[in-house]
């Protein structure tokens, strides 16, 4: 659609602009860090210019952290599709995703036994759970439960998502966080849109889950309500079986044994 067209085409703009401003970031960033690490060992016994470093290494850090993410954010390589198993891709990650989360917050899955295989891009689809995990996590400060969840469903004419009539899987993250309200939530998904203040959001996490969901074929949906919490929707295409021969005979066995 017309929509779509714009949308990528402005992500592909955004994406150039980040990627050469921070790549400049980075490596101003990176002579300030090295310069301040120089300093720590001449530094003279006064804690109180010890501090001082410490507070400056530390803002150099967290620039830095922000600008690579900017930079991972701009350097989107082109898509590898193919065929995931949803809940072993989450498996694989409940450590990554606990250890990113900390102890406060308590991950929950909820899978069903048998599921399709989805249509995307394995790594990209691990760096968007990431990102829908770490927001979780912050509309949560007190911490909380993350349930992350996978279903299939067949989705047919005239569909509320607006997705062509097919299977999908759809993989979803909730939280009962705090939530957010008609304005924020119609502007999530814009690239820089963020309320998390200085130093601390970048407002493109949900972009790159947006445009991932949308170059897979997908749709991504955000539900939310103020003081209740958020769930968000990845729908993905399901993989369509690279061997439909050996497929049906495999079903026409399955049948049999039954
Ligand atoms: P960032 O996390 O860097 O702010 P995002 O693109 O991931 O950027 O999110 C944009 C904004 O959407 C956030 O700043 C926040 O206001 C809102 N948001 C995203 N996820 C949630 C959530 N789970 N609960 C509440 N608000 C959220």
């Amino acid at each position: 659609t017309r929509e779509a067209l714009t949308h990528s085409q402005k992500m592909e703009a955004i994406g150039q602009l980040t990627g050469g401003i921070a790549h400049d970031f980075n490596n101003l960033l990176m002579a300030v860090m090295g310069s301040l690490e120089l300093m720590r060992k001449r530094l003279p016994d006064d804690p109180k210019l010890h501090t001082f470093l410490e507070n400056a290494l530390q803002g150099a850090r967290r620039g830095a952290t922000l600008t690579q993410r900017m930079l991972a954010f701009a350097r989107r390589q082109d898509l590898v599709q193919e065929a995931i198993d949803i809940p072993a891709l989450v498996r694989g990650m409940t450590d990554l995703l606990q250890r990113s989360l900390g102890p406060t917050i308590n991950i929950q899955t909820q899978f069903p036994l048998v599921m399709a295989p989805a249509f995307a891009d394995f790594n990209q689809l691990e760096m968007a759970l990431l990102n829908l995990a770490m927001n979780a996590r912050d509309a949560m400060p007190k911490g909380g439960e993350v349930i992350i969840s996978a279903r299939e469903e067949t989705i047919t004419e005239n569909n509320r998502l607006r997705l062509p009539p097919a299977d999908y899987v759809c993989l979803s993250v909730q939280d009962a966080g705090t939530g957010m309200d008609a304005e924020t939530l119609r502007r999530a998904s814009e690239p820089f849109f963020t309320t998390k203040g200085a130093g601390k959001g970048t407002g493109l996490g949900l972009p790159m889950v947006h445009g991932l969901t949308e170059q897979c074929g997908g749709r991504f949906v955000l539900q939310s309500a103020v003081g209740k919490g958020t769930t968000a929707e990845v729908w993905l295409p399901v993989a369509k079986p690279k061997l439909p021969g050996v497929e049906k005979a495999l079903q026409i066995m399955q049948t049999r044994t039954d």
